[in-house]
Parts: structure tokens; sequence; C-alpha cells
């Protein structure tokens, strides 16, 4: 897949920012990723454990690929070095509405004309961004999946201002990377990823909660009927369980409930899910 774009900076290098970053550098492009002063550190930290998991899992990275990748990125805390020369800046902050668009509103002055700004954000719109960009017409979402390497869905969302080259562009930038790219052709809360597995997990959570089935056998029903690798209560183990009690603890008073069962019988007792080597499943070396 071709594509014009080969300056990319994103913005935050935490859970997805950082692999966003490594999964670009690893796929040939120049790659500057940007944080405040105190996370660099930790940021240096991620690179070099995505170096070894994809070391690990990804075919053909194990020759050194993923260790000189690790070294490809450029890392900053100047915002205005960041973006100097940037064909496209994706940005990866914290889920926070006032720190996202305070985030643009500084970018909008100091990134060249040029440059396109895309959102990973999983909860907002690029609509509740984009006054803040000031460049409505270079702007849209493009959301990843955790695990970039294995999960790779990219679907790229525009609000009715964003235009339609620069949708195109970041499509085919998404497929330059090894994404598959998901247009999505109207604004939607949770695109297509969470608009289908919110739902199911609250779903799973209502019937084991509910006393009406167990994890394991919820899991297996939705394995076997429709043939699905994994269960509802296995993505949960795979999420970590912290992100859904908070969408569920701020829900009705069913999702409440559900988020009360979670807290009490997982998340207090640390099963926290497959980071913490026990959620509603035990692994051993992250299996
Ligand atoms: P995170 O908390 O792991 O990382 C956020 C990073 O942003 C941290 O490194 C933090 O130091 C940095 N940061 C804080 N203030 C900043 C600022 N002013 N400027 C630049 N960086 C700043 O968060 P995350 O899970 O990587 O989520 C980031 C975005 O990606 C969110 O919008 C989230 O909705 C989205 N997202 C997350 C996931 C997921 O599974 N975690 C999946 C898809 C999309």
């Amino acid at each position: 897949m071709t594509t014009d774009i080969r300056k990319v900076t994103v913005l935050g290098t935490g859970v997805l920012g950082a692999q966003i970053a490594f999964q670009s550098a690893y796929s040939g492009f120049d790659v500057t990723a940007y944080d405040i002063d105190d996370a660099l550190g930790k940021a240096q930290k991620r690179f070099g454990e995505l170096a070894a998991t994809y070391a690990a899992e990804v075919s053909g990275a194990a020759d050194g690929r993923a260790e000189a990748t690790a070294a490809a990125v450029r890392l900053t805390s100047d915002l205005a070095d960041a973006v100097r020369d940037a064909d496209l800046v994706v940005e990866a902050v914290p889920e926070v509405l006032d720190l996202k668009r305070d985030t643009y509103t500084k970018l909008g002055e100091l990134a060249p004309e040029k440059t396109i700004f895309a959102t990973n954000s999983s909860t907002l719109l690029p609509s509740d961004l984009k006054d803040s960009t000031g460049r409505p017409d270079r702007f849209l979402a493009l959301h990843f999946a955790n695990q970039v390497w294995k999960f790779n869905t990219a679907e790229v969302m525009g609000t009715a201002e964003t235009d339609p080259a620069v949708f195109d562009r970041v499509v085919d930038f998404a497929a330059a990377i090894g994404m598959v790219p998901i247009p999505i052709r109207k604004e939607k809360a949770g695109y297509v990823l969470n608009s289908l597995l919110v739902p199911l997990l609250r779903a799973a959570g209502e019937l084991a909660a509910g006393g009406y089935a167990t994890p394991e056998d919820v899991d297996k029903v939705w394995q076997i009927a429709t043939g699905a690798p994994l269960g509802p209560f296995r993505i949960y183990d795979v999420i970590g369980l912290a992100t859904p009690y908070n969408i569920l603890s701020h829900g009705d008073e069913q999702a409440q409930h559900i988020a009360a069962w979670l807290k009490e019988n997982y998340i207090d007792a640390g099963k926290l899910g497959l980071a913490t080597g026990e959620g509603f499943y035990r692994y051993t070396d992250g299996k």
C-alpha cells in the first residue's frame, strides 16, 4: 500500500501511543513520540518491552528488527520540536476532554499547514474536538485496538468537515503500517468495535452477576455456538477489568450492579485480568 505520509508524530506514549509509534516505526516510517517530561523514562521502557514482544510474537521481528525499531523512535517532550515537519500527528493522550482540547489548541498553532491530525480517542467523537484543532478539514479519528501488532483494525472516522482526500490518505497510511483500515461512514460513538463489544460485555456481566450462569459457561456457549475464538469473560481479562468497571460504574442501576459484582469478586482480590496473572481465568507467562 502506498502513502505519501512519511513523518509521523505520536502524542502520548502510554498503552496505545507507544504501540502506534512502535508499529509505525516498525513499518518504516520516520516516527517521533512526544510525552510530558516525567513520562519519557517510562516511554523508553515501554519501547524496550514492545521490542521484546514483537521479537517473540511477530514473524520476522526476531532478527534485530524489533530492537532497531525501539532505537529508531525519537522521543521528545518539546511539542514544537515534535511536530515541526510532521505529515501526520496521531494523538493518544489521556481520555479527558479538556486535556485533549488544550493539546489540539497548542498543536494547531505549532504544526505546519500540511499536518493532518488524528485522534485515537475511544469514547469522544471527533466533532467534540474539531473546533480546537484550527483545521477541521484535516482532522479525523484513527482508532486502534489494544495490541496493534495482532488485533490490527484501524477505524477511520471523520466529521462532516473532514476533507475526503484527507480521509483517504489516512486510510492508506493505516494500511501501510499493517492495519486493516475500516472506514466509518458517519460519526458513531464507539465506532464499530465498541458498539458491539460494550453491549456484549455488559450482557455477559448481567448473566454471571445475576447468577444465571458461571463466567466459564457463558464463554463456552459463546465460543461453541458462534465459533468465536474467545468468550466475553476471556475478553474482559485481555482488556483488564478496570476499564469495563469504570464504564459500568457510571451507567444505569443494572450496570452499577455488574460493576459492584466485578469489584467485590475480582478487582478487590487483585484479579484484574491477564496483566496481573489472574482475572476470570489464571495465566502463566501471559497465556
Ligand atoms: P495511557 O494513560 O496509557 O497513556 C496516556 C499517555 O499520555 C501517558 O503516557 C501520559 O504521560 C501522556 N500524557 C498525559 N498528559 C499529556 C499531555 N498533556 N500531552 C501529551 N501526553 C500526555 O492511555 P491509553 O490507554 O494509551 O489511551 C490513550 C488514548 O487512546 C485515549 O484517548 C484512549 O481512549 C485511546 N485508546 C485506548 C485503548 C486502550 O485499550 N488502552 C484502545 C483504543 C484507544
